[in-house]
């Protein structure tokens, strides 16, 4: 992780997420706190010195990632502020519009279907991102005893809620998209 190879990356993350990465001052409080840490295979500070090397094959190609579970202790413990859930966002998004392989493929399936749902609906419709999820990725009966126990218990709305914004959520998809190239 010693070699730096181009700083490009360290610019466009700190832009698309708004974290100032540059004042990351490896203090290895992130990665204390993060609960996901041992089955990360870069943890949260190395994921920004990852940024400040260039490293972005590293950081594109890392299950971290896809691992992160956006609690945002990170953000929490960091003296600078400093939230890896959003440069972790930033990622994920960079993986997706360079059509390249998610380290995760189901995680990545599941993070796509949820943003295609909030992008259409406005905000997220549990039960029809969870049919396009499993429909995706060919596993159609592993949870349905969970779904129609959800279901019963009225935790899933059959039909998506309509919300005021629509239209301009939409068009925030439409510019975040061009940002990504
Ligand atoms: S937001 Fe992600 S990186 Fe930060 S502590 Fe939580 S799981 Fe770890
Ligand atoms: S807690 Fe903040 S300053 Fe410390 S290593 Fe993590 S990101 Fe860097």
């Amino acid at each position: 992780m010693g070699e730096i190879r181009d700083p490009q990356p360290l610019r466009w993350v700190g832009e698309y997420s708004g974290q100032p990465v540059e004042r990351c001052f490896q203090c290895h409080k992130c990665s204390g706190g993060c609960p996901v840490a041992g089955t990360m295979d870069i943890l949260p500070h190395q994921i920004i010195r990852c940024l400040h090397l260039g490293l972005e094959e590293e950081l594109l190609g890392s299950r971290a990632i896809w691992l992160c579970t956006s609690c945002r202790t990170c953000k929490a413990r960091c003296p600078n502020g400093i939230d890896i859930a959003a440069v972790n966002d930033a990622l994920r998004a960079r993986v997706l519009a360079r059509g390249l392989r998610p380290a995760l493929p189901a995680v990545a399936d599941f993070h796509r279907q949820f943003l295609a749902s909030v992008e259409k609906n406005g905000r997220v419709h549990e039960l029809g991102m969870m049919v396009a999820y499993k429909l995706k990725i060919r596993n159609y009966l592993q949870d349905v005893p969970l779904g129609i126990k959800m279901l019963a218990r009225g935790k899933f709305r059959l039909l998506p809620e309509r919300i005021r914004g629509q239209k301009e959520i939409r068009t925030l998809f439409t510019k975040a998209r061009g940002e990504q190239r």
